[in-house]
């Protein structure tokens, strides 16, 4: 058996530069896709040259927010379930210098949390938010979430999902995101791309990103505990917006698009509104 300082060598030096060593090993199943959205965000940070003291972490509650909690060197806060975008738009408007990194859950930002997500859309908070979509609830043990395909076998539904799910990246275009993508876990080039992009944006940078979750939803939907197996039914589940062009209507039947949807950094967000309204009204 290794000693936990054997064990720290072993991580990779982003982990190292970032995260919180003596709270290592994270919480996640082994196989789960977390590591590889997280990975992938501490790469593009790294790349761009933000710093522990110039990025806050805001995590909701889930899956999602666990390998960040408590773990960022730098600051991070902890957001009640759902209200991760609330929380987000107080700290932004009062810090607008600092850059401000969302990590948040398919159950956490489409369920309880859809309202304020639909408002910091229309806003256009100036903040870059990562959505994990792993199609079911995690943490609290395989519901039904509002991203679950139909039919899915979940422990709230033992017959069969009968709801369609949200498409998350088509809400954040209609409600006025700046920057709108969607990725799988595995495509770790054109993610850790796509992460610089949105937090370059000014604006509000929605990422959602398909991952692997062995645990539950390889348990209840697809019957299996093979991180491999579910990779495998995400990959045969989405397609690219190129060559979804060439299927029927019927043929995309559900599949989830991937790449951006939308690139619209002129559209001014809140946090400049904000500013030019204080500096209009500031002698009144
Ligand atoms: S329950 Fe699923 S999403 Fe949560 S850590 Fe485990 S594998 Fe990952």
């Amino acid at each position: 058996m290794s000693t936990v300082g054997e064990t720290l060598k072993l991580l990779h030096p982003l982990v190292q530069k970032y995260l919180r060593k003596e709270r290592m090993p994270h919480m996640a199943c082994s196989g789960c896709g977390i590591g590889q959205v997280t990975h992938s965000v501490l790469l593009a940070i790294d790349e761009l040259g933000l710093t522990p003291q110039n990025t806050v972490w805001v995590q909701g509650v889930g899956c999602s927010s666990r390998i960040t909690y408590s773990t960022w060197v730098g600051d991070n806060v902890d957001a009640h379930h759902g209200r991760i975008f609330a929380v987000a738009t107080g700290l932004k408007m009062a810090r607008p210098d600092m850059n401000f990194i969302l990590f948040t859950g398919d159950g956490d930002c489409g369920a309880i949390g859809g309202n304020h997500f639909i408002h910091a859309c229309r806003r256009n908070l100036d903040v870059t938010a990562i959505l994990f979509n792993n199609g079911i609830y995690g943490m609290t043990g395989g519901q039904v979430a509002p991203t679950s395909p139909v039919g899915a076998v979940t422990t709230t539904t033992p017959y069969g999902n009968i709801e369609d799910p949200f498409d998350m990246c088509q809400m954040a275009v209609a409600a006025g995101a700046a920057y709108v993508a969607r990725w799988r876990s595995t495509d770790f080039k054109p993610l850790v791309a796509s992460i610089k992009k949105g937090i370059q944006t000014k604006g509000l940078a929605f990422i959602e990103v398909l991952l692997q979750c062995p645990t539950n939803f390889g348990r209840y939907v697809l019957k299996t505990s093979s991180p491999q197996e579910v990779v495998k039914y995400i990959k045969e589940h989405s397609i690219s917006q190129k060559d979804a062009g060439k299927l029927s209507r019927e043929e995309l039947a559900g599949k989830y698009l991937l790449g951006e949807f939308v690139y619209r950094p002129e559209r001014k967000g809140i946090v400049e509104r904000y500013q030019e309204f204080l500096k209009a009204h500031q002698k009144e």
